[in-house]
């Protein structure tokens, strides 16, 4: 066991005050200066490797600028950082577990260094506002912090209790499982990129990680931070590529042994169902760990502090521009009380500012055409669905900067079955439900197929006794917002076609990562 600290969450930056603002524009301006243009090759083997097909990064709040780019990896990339990896493997699986969380450590202590380009990196690449990217850089630590402590727990025989049996000795020990594949989103390209890699990875595995084509260059930076901390080449195969070539091709190759992929439900069930076809020469069943989407509500109820409420609904509803799986995307509110919640809510969404993530705006704009379509197409569904009380529009510019904005958008009086109360938008636009009692508003929560996050602002005990039992969701919060979980404090994944509920940041997870063999000698 190396002897460190107990783990502790990382605080987060304070931005009232001017000197964190002026620190976090410097680290701007070096961002521009140093990494603006900067292309990023495939990593294999430790070796850089270019290919004649580009990905490029664009700024979302500013169309016309190109962020950076990574080299787009082919089928035949995919072929070697395979081979490569069970290589890399043989011998990585038998470091000790100690010299492999040390590596995440060192990661981390540089990622604690370069926290503020870091952000920056995001702010530019997905339109991340100040406090978004930091609370994420802060998260990517926590990850890398956590799970080196977590991994410490399987080293060895006996790592786990077994019960003392007449004449023998008997252990159970915690293996790696070989050369998995880690597909990541874009909207957490800092945080959840690097914990879905180090923790496969300090587990003892050899890793591939695709990452999401819009965030290639946090991920390259994430990936150059774990190679300076000492990771030994071919242990993490860097393969920026496009989700339906090089993503499909690995969660296909009979050599892959598990996936874990965090993205959208439909993908998540494409490669759930992918995954289980045997390809010939496959020896095992791959192991699938999926986090996926939601449709996250926020209840009000009678009894509730309805200021408290409204802050709780604003924070969850438009952090990072609803581009959060556990984003607020409905807020359900009891009868009684529906005028003067929505009301409050109404207007101070209407208070938000508009802009880019350098300006450090509330909103900004969403991170690419495709998104920017599928909301605005939400925008006109849900005028047909419910009572339009702000927004509507998706304009394309703001203060004259081309980019992805729309605007925050309220649709109130909404039925539970209309589509914009059922299906995942992952934009600023929130559907407000009306429930007759609380009862309803907890039958409304539970209408959907998702459960992700959700929560409760009331002060009634009883009501929050039941909501704790029978509040379908992974993450459950009372009396206040519903986004923001925290690692080691509120481990997180959801239910039903949220996900496997792997609880990233959790004491379970890195046993996503491992298989146990239990071993029997009698003397
Ligand atoms: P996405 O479109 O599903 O993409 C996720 C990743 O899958 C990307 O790297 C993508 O590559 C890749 N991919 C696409 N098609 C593939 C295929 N056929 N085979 C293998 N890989 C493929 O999701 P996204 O838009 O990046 O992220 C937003 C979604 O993620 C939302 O639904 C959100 O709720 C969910 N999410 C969930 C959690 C959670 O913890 N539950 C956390 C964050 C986000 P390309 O970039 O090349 O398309
Ligand atoms: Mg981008």
């Amino acid at each position: 066991m190396i002897k460190v600290e107990p783990y502790r969450p990382q605080p987060f930056i304070d931005f009232s005050l001017q000197a964190n603002v002026d620190a976090y524009q410097a680290a701007l301006a070096r961002v521009r200066a140093e990494l603006l243009g900067k292309h990023y090759p495939l990593i294999i083997d430790g070796e850089r490797i270019d290919t004649a097909e580009k990905l490029l990064s664009t700024n979302p709040c500013d169309t016309s600028e190109i962020v950076g780019s990574t080299a787009r990896a082919t089928t035949e990339h995919a072929q070697r950082a395979l081979d490569g990896a069970w290589t890399a493997w043989a011998t990585w699986k038998a470091w000790d577990v100690d010299a492999r969380a040390r590596i995440l450590l060192g990661a981390a202590a540089i990622l604690k260094r370069r926290r503020l380009e870091a952000c920056a990196l995001m702010t530019l690449e997905v339109g991340k506002n100040y406090a978004e990217a930091d609370v994420e850089v802060a998260e990517g630590i926590d990850f890398l912090e956590y799970y080196a402590r977590e991994a410490m727990k399987y080293g060895g025989f006996g790592a786990a209790d077994t019960t003392w049996y007449e004449g023998e000795e008997n252990g159970l020990m915690y293996l790696s499982l070989g050369v998995g594949v880690s597909i990541s989103p874009w909207n957490f390209p800092c945080a959840i990129f690097a914990g879905m890699l180090a923790a496969p990875i300090v587990a003892g595995n050899c890793v591939i990680a695709k990452p999401a084509e819009d965030s290639g260059m946090t991920a390259a930076f994430v990936v150059d931070i774990l190679i300076e901390a000492g990771l030994p080449a071919g242990v993490l195969q860097f393969l920026p590529g496009v989700g339906e070539e090089v993503g499909e091709y690995l969660v296909q190759s009979a050599r892959t042994r598990f996936i874990t992929f965090t993205g959208s439900r439909s993908v998540g069930l494409h490669i759930n169902e992918a995954a289980a076809k045997v390809h010939k020469g496959q020896k095992w069943l791959k192991r699938v760990i999926l986090e996926l989407g939601g449709k996250d509500a926020l209840i009000v109820d009678e009894t509730a502090d309805i200021q408290g409420a409204v802050t709780a609904a604003l924070q969850g509803a438009f952090g990072f521009n609803g581009q959060k799986c556990s984003a607020m995307s409905r807020l359900v509110v009891v009868n009684s009380v529906y005028d003067s919640v929505v009301d409050a809510f109404v207007e101070r969404a209407a208070a938000l500012t508009v802009g880019t993530g350098e300006a450090n705006a509330n909103v900004t704009a969403v991170v690419n055409a495709e998104s920017f379509d599928k909301i605005r197409a939400y925008q006109e569904i849900g005028k047909g669905e419910g009572k339009l009380l702000l927004g509507g529009q998706a304009p394309g510019k703001h203060g004259g900067k081309t980019g992805h904005y729309v605007q925050p958008t309220i649709f109130g009086d909404v039925d539970r079955h209309a589509r914009i109360a059922q299906e995942e938008i992952f934009g600023p636009v929130i559907t407000v439900l009306r429930a007759r009692d609380w009862q309803d508003a907890l039958d409304i929560a539970n209408s959907t197929e998702y459960g992700l996050t959700g929560g409760v602002c009331s002060r009634d005990r009883a009501r929050l006794e039941q909501a704790r039992n029978e509040f379908e969701v992974g993450n459950l919060y009372f009396n206040r917002k519903i986004t923001g979980a925290i690692v080691g404090v509120q481990p997180f994944g959801g239910y039903n076609m949220s996900g496997t509920d792997s609880k990233a940041g959790g004491p379970e997870y890195l046993g996503n990562f491992m298989q146990m063999k239990a071993v029997t000698e009698r003397f």
